[in-house]
């Protein structure tokens, strides 16, 4: 059955392989085999009407119950070695009973209407499941090489990491790489979900799979081929599509307990009738008795869930949304509280340099270059952009010997023998310093203008400070509110910048509560104290310096992750475009799949209630009529609400922004910190 099935090609995807690598594709084989359940059918039909003698009509219908029987042996087989009972047994047996009591061909039509069921069910969740594995023919057959100073067309296989390809405009990308000379603009969709162009310069990483459209680039292949962003993504999403969701792990459990209910009821049901006074004869009763076998198999109860979530999953893929697992996009619909760590999400993450304050005796190039010195290990967003900063003024300076980060402080480094300290106060306090006064005056004049400052101090020496600004993400008030129509309560900022920039966003933003000066391990104390008060909990973080608070949440969602492996790896949620639309879209696409889960399950369970009823003959509408539930009719109503339960689930495929009632997506729509303050 497909249940069986289903849960051996989730599991792994090298069993599919396996099954591929067959004569016949498995898939083609099950098509085949209900055509010849089918023809089996109507030849015995056929032999009847024409008082063929008794052995043609067995052999016909023999044939029916091996064609139609055989995957489900296959499957129960299976399952029974495993110790494990599932609804491929039950429909099998209710077949062999029907036989049994010379019924041929109602159990040969059961055997036919399962069988065809199982290919219609495969087909759609194959749909689901290969949804995004198409976009790995997105990737070009060949690719443009530089080398040794000529232009030769190589096929993508043949590339190397270091490889020098060239891209034309409107061409797509063969591989993962770094720009090194020109620039354009790429459609970024294959990974981010997000068609707007996105500028690229030398030096920005560029994905396989993604096009190229007005300049010519050439990008030096820095990932194999098979490991490309694409091909990542792509792994993660079917890994993910693998692993159960908590109903499902519920109805998986379920499947079995209920299974081992059915086969006793029906075996007390075969038994007790007959031997009661006036009780029926034992071959009708036992008739009954495989009808109810069927209709009470929970086909459609055990597909309901992972039809629903295969499909969201892809979905969500496609938008550049990865769910590490059904468990996660179950519960993100469900989620009370979420935490956003201020730099990178509510507000872009690239800050720029506003300011450069030297003290009296010190120079605007002494100061930029000690704290370049200091910082040019450092990947901090702030470290980046003062680097790029001084880089614009061609400034340089010697490296430093000895380099340290301070999580949530600074950093600290050695030149020339020297400490050299960039970050807060409590960096320099920290290491014994007191801030000069007109220092400090200084540095609460810029906070006061929204600005994040840094200190920097050489030796015992105080040089000055620099200035930062983030520019907040112009979408944010209107996320917000579509999060709260989502059912978030509570949303709180989390930033270990100072509390006038963070006090500032909040309220630009339309934050419950914001916290500051955090050091990294106090935001995972605050995520557990959200958990208590409201339960679920999501924290929005880009996965580098925040997965402790990321691992601590219910879901943990990294953002703007295309191309930084540690949040591919740390999050539960993996948000690829820069955008926070996509945390909106993701808990609004949970909150629909779960409501398709819901009338699944409601569908199902009511389906198979109404069945119970009709085959124990409690129907009145039935019993009224003078009429029992034939089996042909019990197994259509059972197999078609299996089918319906999986088309359903198969509708959250086609779900998009408009659908979900987001409003329409804008891109690096941002408002400067320091204008907001202003304001
Ligand atoms: P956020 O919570 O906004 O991500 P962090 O916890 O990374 O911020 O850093 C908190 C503060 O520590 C920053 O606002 C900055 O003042 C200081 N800081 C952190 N890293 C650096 C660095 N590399 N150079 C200078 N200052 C830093
Ligand atoms: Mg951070």
């Amino acid at each position: 059955m497909a249940q069986g099935t289903l849960a051996l090609r989730a599991d792994a995807a090298e069993n599919e392989t396996q099954v591929r690598r067959t004569l016949i594709p498995r898939e083609k084989l099950e098509v085949i085999l209900v055509v010849v359940t089918a023809a089996a059918i109507g030849v015995s039909l056929l032999l009847e009407n024409l008082n063929a003698p008794v052995w043609m009509i067995l052999l016909a219908n023999l044939t029916s119950y091996i064609a139609g029987g055989v995957f489900g042996v296959i499957e129960g087989v299976k399952s029974l070695l495993e110790r494990e009972i599932n609804v491929d047994l039950l429909m099998v047996l209710a077949a062999l009973g029907a036989a049994l009591v010379n019924q041929w061909r109602e159990g040969a039509t059961l055997l036919f209407l399962f069988s065809l069921s199982n290919v219609l069910q495969n087909y759609a969740m194959d749909r689901s499941r290969n949804a995004i594995r198409a976009l790995l023919k997105l990737r070009p057959e060949t690719a443009t090489v530089r080398r040794d100073g000529v232009l030769v067309t190589v096929p993508t296989d043949g590339l190397a990491v270091g490889d020098v390809i060239v891209i034309r405009p409107g061409e797509r990308l063969p591989v993962d790489g770094e720009v090194v000379a020109g620039s354009s603009t790429i459609d970024q969709a294959a990974i981010t979900g997000e068609s707007l162009p996105i500028s690229k310069e030398i030096g920005d990483d560029v994905f396989a799979g993604t096009v190229n459209q007005n300049g010519s680039l050439d990008i030096r292949m820095t990932r194999a081929a098979h490991e490309s962003t694409l091909a990542r993504i792509i792994n993660m999403v079917e890994q993910a599509q693998g692993r159960r969701a908590d109903t499902q792990r519920f109805l998986d459990e379920f499947e079995q307990k209920y299974a081992m209910f059915v086969i006793a009821a029906v075996a007390l049901y075969i038994v007790i009738p007959p031997l009661l006074p006036g009780g029926p004869t034992f071959n009708s009763n036992f008739y009954h008795a495989m009808v109810l076998m069927t209709v009470a198999s929970p086909c459609a109860l055990v597909i309901s869930t992972p039809a629903s979530i295969l499909s969201a999953i892809a979905n969500a893929a496609r938008r550049g949304i990865l769910f590490k697992g059904g468990a996660y996009l179950e519960q993100m619909g469900t989620i009370k509280a979420i935490a956003f760590d201020k730099t990178g999400t509510i507000t872009t993450g690239k800050p720029a340099v506003t300011d450069v304050a030297p003290l009296a005796d010190v120079s605007v190039d002494e100061l930029l270059r000690a704290i370049i010195s200091a910082e040019a290990k450092s990947e901090h967003p702030i470290a980046r952009s003062v680097l790029s900063y001084a880089k614009a003024k061609q400034l340089s300076a010697p490296e430093a010997d000895g380099f340290e980060a301070v999580p949530g402080e600074g950093v600290r480094a050695s030149i020339n023998g020297e400490t050299v300290r960039v970050g807060t106060e409590r960096l320099m306090i920290e290491d014994g310093a007191a801030l000069p006064v007109e220092l400090a005056a200084l540095r609460d004049r810029l906070e006061a203008e929204g600005k994040t400052v840094l200190l920097a101090q050489q030796g015992e020496r105080w040089l000055g400070a620099v200035a930062v600004a983030d520019q907040i993400r112009e979408n944010a008030p209107e996320i917000f509110k579509v999060l709260r129509g989502a059912g978030v309560e509570h949303i709180v900022i989390l930033t270990g910048d100072n509390p006038r920039v963070a006090n500032a966003v909040s309220q630009f933003v339309g934050a419950d509560e914001v916290y500051a000066e955090l050091l990294p391990e106090r935001k995972l104390e605050v995520i557990r104290e959200l958990k208590a008060k409201y339960g679920a909990v999501a924290m929005v973080g880009d996965g580098v310096n925040d997965a402790p608070a990321l691992a601590e949440a219910t879901v943990g969602i990294a953002m703007g992750a295309a191309g930084t492996d540690v949040a591919l790896e740390t999050a539960d949620v993996v948000l690829m475009a820069d955008d926070l639309t996509s945390i909106a879209y993701a808990i609004k696409l949970s909150r629909r799949a779960r409501r398709v889960m819901l009338q699944n399950l409601t569908f199902a369970l009511g389906v198979i209630i109404v069945l119970v009823i009709s085959a124990l003959n409690l129907n009145p509408l039935l019993v009224s009529a003078g009429r029992e539930l034939p089996l042909p009719l019990g197994v259509i109503g059972h197999e078609g609400s299996t089918v319906i339960v999986v088309l359903n689930g198969i509708r959250l495929l086609v779900v998009n922004d408009e659908m979900l009632g987001l409003p329409a997506r804008r891109r690096r729509a941002a408002n400067s910190i320091g204008t907001t303050v202003k304001a």
